[in-house]
């Protein structure tokens, strides 16, 4: 059940208002939920995705949880449910893929290369820096033969994307960065590739969402609306040009600049 999928059906409106009363069955220590009946039938839940507060109301939490079945739901404590605590509000259900028609099945799926995809399904998530990574590997192999070293600016994504790319060794210096790649071919070639600032992630309002959404003081919508940012800057760093991703990378290997650190 990958979570970025479902932000992204909540995002687009793909699911089924549900606003049901369900009794609920809390874990005794963490008060989340295990299970629920609904329409009479116990739904267990495997495993709580996500949780963000109420619109309305900051003191309640929602609980976007997956169940047995892999059916998709979003469920709250709130004041007003009948009865005294086991009794939540069932929000809406995030509707399956095949409930979708063909064309919409279409546009939920993020349009990556294979490879990136492949990878992205190793590293667990797809996100910005594992694009960026992928971006400075396809550079790397134009620069560099069956020898060389790419030293990353810092660990991220990123770098498990360029480990699984390449024959290259791979190191990371600090030092050197967090947005900035050196692609080395023995002592003679060394390209600076660094990343343009409006690639660098995140930035401005988005900061402050993801400020939010790390001090779980969002709500599931501005998750859902967080994690469609991070598809557009995953999506505009995938069709930029070499040289609007990278600050000239064409200058570097012309000018064989020379490598920060190496004398
Ligand atoms: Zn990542």
């Amino acid at each position: 059940m990958i979570v970025e999928e479902q932000l992204r059906a909540i995002y687009q409106g793909q699911i089924e208002r549900l606003d049901e009363a369900v009794s609920v069955r809390c874990h005794p220590i963490s008060r989340g939920p295990v299970g629920f009946v609904w329409r009479g039938v116990w739904h267990p839940v495997d495993r709580i995705l996500e949780w963000g507060r109420d619109d309305l109301d900051s003191n309640i939490d929602i609980f976007l949880v997956s169940t047995e079945s892999e059916e998709v739901f979003a469920l709250c404590r709130r004041p007003g449910s009948p009865g005294r605590g086991c009794w939540w509000w069932l929000y809406y259900r995030v509707l399956r893929s095949e409930e979708l028609g063909f064309f919409d099945r279409r546009l939920r799926r993020m349009l990556v290369d294979l490879e990136l995809k492949r990878m992205a399904d190793m590293n667990g998530h797809l996100c910005p820096d594992l694009a960026i990574g992928w971006r400075v590997g396809l550079v790397a192999r134009t620069i560099l033969q069956d020898d060389g070293e790419i030293v990353a600016g810092c660990m991220s994504c990123a770098v498990e994307a360029l480990k699984n790319m390449g024959p290259w060794r791979l190191k990371v210096d600090m030092a050197q960065g967090r947005h900035m790649y050196q692609v080395r071919s023995g002592k003679d070639i060394c390209v600076n590739l660094e990343v343009s600032e409006r690639f660098t992630w995140p930035d401005g309002d988005l900061a402050l969402l993801e400020q939010r959404v790390s001090r779980h003081e969002a709500s599931l919508e501005e998750i859902a609306a967080y994690q469609a940012r991070i598809d557009e800057q995953i999506q505009e760093i995938l069709s930029a040009t070499d040289h609007e991703l990278f600050s000239d990378p064409e200058q570097n290997r012309l000018l064989g600049v020379a490598c920060i650190g190496s004398a």
